[in-house]
């Protein structure tokens, strides 16, 4: 057990109050209905107790980017959870995901991954695509130019659906620099559903944006985004691992 004070949890839900008010504050801007927007806790790194805690104050959304640590802490937390993996995932790890039962994959991007998280699931595997706008191939992503035939792909695996695209902007301490990458994919998610259209594909499903971190999720938000990740904002800076 980590060392969990009374004030901890003080800070923290009063760090939820303050990242809800601006979500909403977002939302008037952009005209838009403060449920039309999912608050995913992201909270690699930090202890189950912190967890918890924002669990009591209504969250029911968290984000793991690691298999292993989000397998631990799972255990000690509530089963009505919803678990978005969001880190990058490795194929051999994809039947954990599957068999834990994470809601949204937002970190799809390529086939050999597909095809594991397909062979190990009896029920459809809700994914994103992650979508690498940037061009900064370390963040991982499809490049935009293969988008919409990765897409045909996934339409080959029955147990894949698709519900939206994901994106990561390179990191700029000014969240407006993040705007054109949130139009664009924006713009991505709009090409994907048209393709649809015109091939008789359900698009029902199809409209989940998650993008938008601490630095820049109001600016997502005004872009439209249906999904914010944030950690830092509500839980405080990471230990560097
Ligand atoms: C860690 C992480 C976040 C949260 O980042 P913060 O800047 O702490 O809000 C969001 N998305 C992904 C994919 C991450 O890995």
């Amino acid at each position: 057990m980590s060392d969990f004070s009374a004030e901890d949890k003080e800070e923290l839900k009063q760090r939820l109050k303050s990242v809800r008010r601006r979500v909403a504050r977002a939302c008037e801007r952009a005209g838009r209905e403060p449920d039309e927007v999912c608050l995913i806790a992201v909270s690699k790194t930090h202890p189950v107790e912190a967890l918890a805690v924002l669990y009591e104050e209504g969250v029911r959304d968290f984000g793991e980017s690691y298999v292993q640590e989000w397998l631990e802490k799972k255990q000690g937390l509530p089963e009505d959870i919803r678990w978005h993996f969001i880190g990058r995932l490795q194929s051999n790890k994809a039947r954990f995901v599957v068999e834990e039962g994470v809601a949204l994959v937002h970190s799809l991007d390529r086939r050999s991954l597909a095809k594991s998280l397909a062979r190990r699931s009896d029920e459809p595997v809700d994914v994103l695509i992650q979508v690498d706008i940037s061009g900064e191939e370390t963040k991982g992503g499809v490049p935009e130019g293969e988008l919409l035939t990765f897409f045909d792909y996934l339409q080959t695996l029955p147990d894949i659906r698709v519900r939206g695209l994901m994106t990561m902007p390179p990191y700029a301490d000014d969240g407006e620099e993040s705007r054109p990458y949130f139009k664009r994919l924006n713009v991505l998610l709009e090409d994907v559903r048209r393709h649809c259209a015109t091939h008789q594909l359900s698009r029902d499903s199809l409209k989940i944006l998650s993008m938008g971190m601490t630095h820049d999720f109001e600016v997502a938000i005004e872009e439209g985004a249906t999904d914010v990740r944030v950690g830092t904002a509500l839980f405080g800076e990471r230990k560097s691992q």
